[in-house]
């Protein structure tokens, strides 16, 4: 990676990490999941209002790491008004692109590429896909 873009990538989770999108409780709500990465110490709640298959609100709350919060401040933004399938079909290729430890900034969706190129360690990944995995539990099956 061009060290011009690994700067701007970055700062752009330190940005989320410092001004956590969507980062406060949601009350009333229909789903909650709690989500602890026992590796990292990173633990947070994730809130969702979901209606007619459609995730109309989602927000979550805790302490992690600068990863796990990037990520999930990403995801709710990301998430917010989509459709319980359009969640998870983002979901497995978000696993899908972390996994197989490639770069591909064209696959994936707004901020999300300056996660994957960032994270590559095991560790990490477990990290970055944290609070998906939880909201993924939450909403499968709904
Ligand atoms: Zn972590």
């Amino acid at each position: 990676m061009d060290p011009g873009k690994e700067a701007l990538y970055q700062a752009l989770i330190l940005d989320h990490d410092r001004s956590p999108r969507h980062f406060h409780v949601l009350n009333p709500c229909s789903h909650a999941a709690e989500a602890y990465n026992p590796l990292c110490g990173d633990r947070y709640i994730i809130y969702l209002n979901v209606e007619s298959g459609i995730i109309r609100q989602i927000s979550f709350d805790g302490h992690g790491c600068a990863i796990s919060k990037a990520s999930a401040s990403m995801m709710t933004s990301m998430l917010s008004g989509v459709s319980i399938d359009s969640a998870l079909a983002l979901s497995k290729s978000f696993k899908a692109v972390l996994l197989s430890n490639k770069q591909t900034d064209d696959e994936l969706p707004g901020d999300l590429a300056a996660l994957t190129d960032v994270v590559s360690a095991p560790t990490r990944i477990t990290c970055a896909l944290l609070a998906w995995e939880a909201t993924c539990d939450a909403i499968a099956g709904f």
